[in-house]
Order: structure tokens, then C-alpha cells, then sequence
């Protein structure tokens, strides 16, 4: 090969190396079924995570030094992009990090309770799983729009747990919280099984809330003054 040819082929590789990918999802598209159909699935993960991730690529063409930042990195640092870009950004890559949150909040076969630490705290901050569920329901179905409900553990307050939402493609990260566990409310989650019926979708995602997962983000969120890990694209 010929040195700018070299050059050419090393250049491609370590910008193919910094764009973002669409994670492959951890189980098979019906391994959610009944709760979230293989449908809905194929499309949430297929085409809009999908295009959230086509969308951040192409807003970072031409910024080398963005490209190489995590979606967490950008989502927690909006304010430093390029005024031009700053939007697209934020929303892709913030539909990047919460989709991607979103497909390992979910598990075939689960656990239907938290366990050890987790379950304490849930039980310190809302009674029992099921104060939790409540309140969780009732803030989800209150949200306006297309938005994202949170368990999520704040930074300061001693690590307090609390249920929160987030409208657009926002992630309790920016607010001060690390988040422990997620459920999408934007229509495209849940339309084509449930049509309007957010109540129903959510009674069913409890079905598959792999708890597991919840208690690993628990354990790294080290609240509330350690410095974080994220575990996160
Ligand atoms: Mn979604």
C-alpha cells in the first residue's frame, strides 16, 4: 500500500472506531413476550434507536474531538457543543445512552423483586416495592408527551432514591442523579400492543424489569460523593 493510501485506511479506522453503534439487543426480539411484543421490539430497537444513533454520526461529521466522546459525555456536556449542533446532539445522544439504558432494564425470566442493598433502600424511600410501583404508575401517567420515567438516586441527600421524569430524550445525569432503573413513555414503546394505553404497558413492563440490572447501577452509583463510574455508551 502506497503511504497515503496508509494514511487514508488508517484515518478510516479510527473514525469507523469513534462512531457510535447500535448495541446489539442481550436477548431475541420475542424473548420479551407476552409483556413487550417482538414487533414493537424489532421496531423500537431497529429503526428508532437505530436512528438516534445514524442521527448522532451524522450531527458530529466534521468534529473529530466530539467523535470521540461518549453519548454520556455529550448528554452531561450539551453546553460545550457547537451552537449549531448543540440540539441534535443533545437529543441523539441522549436517545442513544437511554435506549441503550432501556434494553438491559429488561431481561426474559427475571426477578420480580430487588434484592440486598437495593431492596433496602426502596423500602427506606417508599414504603415497600409496591409504594414504589404506585408512585412510579402515577408519575409515568401523568407525564406529558413523549418523556421517560426514572427510579433514580440522587447525589446528594444521601442517596435518596426518588422517581423522577424526564421529557424529550433527557437523562437524570444532568439533574444530579444517577439512574438505577427506566421505562421508556414515548408512544413508539408501547402503540402497536397497548395503542394509548400507557397504564397497561407499564403494568406489564414490570414483567420484565430485570432487577439484576437495577442493583448493579445501584452499587456503581456510590452516592453521594465518590466519583462515578458510567457504565454507559
Ligand atoms: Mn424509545
Amino acid at each position: 500500500m502506497s503511504e497515503p493510501a496508509q494514511a487514508v485506511a488508517k484515518e478510516a479506522v479510527r473514525v469507523a472506531a469513534s462512531l457510535h453503534q447500535l448495541p446489539e439487543l442481550p436477548y431475541a426480539l420475542d424473548a420479551l413476550e407476552p409483556h413487550v411484543d417482538a414487533r414493537t421490539l424489532e421496531i423500537h430497537h431497529g429503526k428508532h434507536h437505530a436512528s438516534y444513533v445514524d442521527n448522532l454520526n451524522a450531527a458530529l461529521e466534521g468534529h473529530p474531538e466530539l467523535q470521540e466522546r461518549t453519548a454520556t459525555w455529550l448528554v452531561l456536556n450539551a453546553n460545550k457543543l457547537p451552537d449549531d449542533i448543540r440540539t441534535s446532539v443533545r437529543n441523539n445522544a441522549g436517545g442513544h445512552l437511554n435506549h441503550s439504558l432501556l434494553w438491559k432494564a429488561m431481561a426474559p425470566g427475571a426477578r420480580t423483586r430487588p434484592e440486598g442493598p437495593l431492596a433496602e433502600a426502596i423500602e427506606r424511600d417508599f414504603g415497600s416495592l409496591g409504594g414504589l410501583r404506585k408512585q412510579l404508575e402515577a408519575v409515568a401517567l401523568k407525564a406529558f408527551g413523549s418523556a421517560w420515567v426514572w427510579l433514580a438516586r440522587a447525589r446528594q441527600d444521601a442517596g435518596r432514591l426518588e422517581v423522577l421524569v424526564s421529557s424529550g430524550h433527557g437523562n437524570p445525569l444532568t439533574q444530579g442523579y444517577y439512574p438505577v432503573l427506566v421505562a421508556d413513555l414515548w408512544e413508539h414503546a408501547y402503540y402497536l400492543k397497548h395503542q394509548n394505553r400507557r397504564a397497561d404497558y407499564l403494568k406489564d413492563w414490570w414483567n420484565v424489569v430485570d432487577w439484576r440490572e437495577a442493583e448493579r447501577l445501584f452499587e456503581g452509583s456510590r452516592a453521594p460523593s465518590e466519583s462515578l463510574h458510567f457504565p454507559f455508551p
